[in-house]
């Protein structure tokens, strides 16, 4: 058999994957048929792994973040893949829906509107760091936590509201940033907490509600204090 080697890093290949860097060989001519099941496959498979990794991320948050945390990869998407699909999806719904995105109305004239709600990552990522600053997890740790939480629910929010008060044409206002923020740090509890005792779990949610609202109303004192405050809802 003649030794083939692989293109990119020139490892002799010994399987159809690469050992050394993962790239496939298939030892074949390309035909059309090929090159459509290819698409097809990698576009499904995509999609597949996307939506296990967000069903896994509202099931058990625990097990994709502390997966993600402990150097695994391609296994379950990464936060910033699933950070991908939320701007799309948001992307979506500012052009064809509704230009106000959690019930707050987002300024269509930015070249990318949606992209202004992802301060909320980092606001939330101070408020878990000092709720749960026992469990000695470092600011990138969390912000790797949050970021899969906001993309996942934000999506979820999204769909549900476009679902319901548009397709449906029903009337629940529940849609917005606040409860967005609810249930994010609910979901919090479940990656953070050690003790799993409901009443641990519950007091977890409300001392990280608290800091949050801290938090936000310390920002909104800097900014008032600055200069110039215009809240508009
Ligand atoms: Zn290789």
């Amino acid at each position: 058999m003649k030794t083939t080697y692989c293109s990119h890093c020139e490892t002799i290949l010994q399987d159809v994957y690469c050992q050394h860097c993962g790239q496939k060989y298939i030892n074949k001519r390309l035909t059309f048929w090929n090159i459509i099941s290819d698409y097809i496959f990698q576009i499904l498979s995509l999609e597949k792994s996307g939506f296990a990794t967000v069903l896994k991320l509202i099931t058990s948050p625990k097990k994709v973040v502390t997966n993600y945390w402990n150097g695994y990869r391609n296994y379950y998407q990464s936060p910033g893949k699933i950070l991908f699909y939320f701007l799309t999806i948001a992307g979506l719904h500012i052009v064809l829906v509704n230009t106000k995105l959690f019930d707050m109305t987002i300024d269509i004239s930015y070249t990318s509107p949606q992209f202004g709600i992802i301060f909320i990552i980092p606001l939330i990522t101070i408020s878990t760091y000092f709720t749960y600053f026992k469990q000695k997890l470092n600011f990138g740790e969390h912000f790797i936590a949050t970021t899969y939480l906001f993309s996942v629910f934000g999506m979820l929010f999204i769909i549900i509201d476009d679902l319901v008060n548009y397709y449906l044409k029903l009337n629940f206002d529940y849609f917005n940033i606040q409860y967005l923020i609810v249930v994010i740090l609910l979901w919090s509890v479940f990656v953070y907490s050690k003790n799993n005792k409901w009443y641990r779990l519950i007091l977890n949610f409300v001392l990280n509600l608290i800091v949050f609202v801290l938090i936000i109303s310390v920002l909104i004192g800097i900014i008032y204090l600055a200069g110039g405050l215009n809240i508009q809802d």
